[in-house]
């Protein structure tokens, strides 16, 4: 079921009709997201579930995003890709006090006015906790030669001339 994806949703209603959302959402749309990209080119694979729990009443969504997202590996400062699949289970509530009633399933989704909301900005949240804080490869990315910098420099230290070898030497010239 692929369709255009809508730039604002009324979320409430949504659940009620039990719909699916699902497309693709350009990086570049999510500027926060930018800015911690090493590039924003490609897209997020969204598919959001809409629904009402059957148990609790409770309207909420079950979203994936899947992407790619470039980073720099803080390790070896070179561009990395980052493959990120969030599941996320979102109860909406309209307000901070029944987050308390809800299922240990669901994170709260505070919705406290009428306004329609911007779809992207779900999934940025979520994509954005989804990086991780120190980016790195999988990959043992720094070339051999960094590992023996450290022996390097005791060979240095070891090659000066002692202080007694100098002495010696003026010594003999007695
Ligand atoms: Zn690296």
């Amino acid at each position: 079921m692929h369709q255009k994806l809508p730039i604002e949703i009324d979320p409430f209603r949504l659940a009620k009709s039990g719909l699916i959302l699902e497309g693709e959402l350009p990086l570049k749309v999510m500027r926060r997201l930018s800015e911690v990209l090493h590039d924003d080119h490609g897209s997020v694979h969204v598919k959001m579930n809409f629904d009402v729990d059957k148990v609790l009443g409770t309207p909420y969504v079950h979203g994936e995003f899947t992407a790619s997202l470039s980073l720099i590996c803080e390790r070896c400062s070179e561009p990395m890709q980052y493959k990120v699949n969030v599941q996320c289970s979102l109860a909406m509530v309209s307000n901070e006090r029944k987050i308390e009633s809800l299922a240990e399933q669901y994170e709260p989704w505070v919705i406290d006015n009428d306004n329609p909301v911007i779809l992207s900005s779900i999934v940025e949240d979520e994509l954005i906790l989804a990086i991780p804080l120190i980016p790195k490869h999988d990959h043992s990315c720094l070339p051999a030669e960094a590992w023996f910098a450290g022996e390097e420099i005791e060979e240095g230290v070891e090659k000066k001339v002692s202080p007694f070898a100098v002495l010696a030497a003026l010594k003999s010239k007695d």
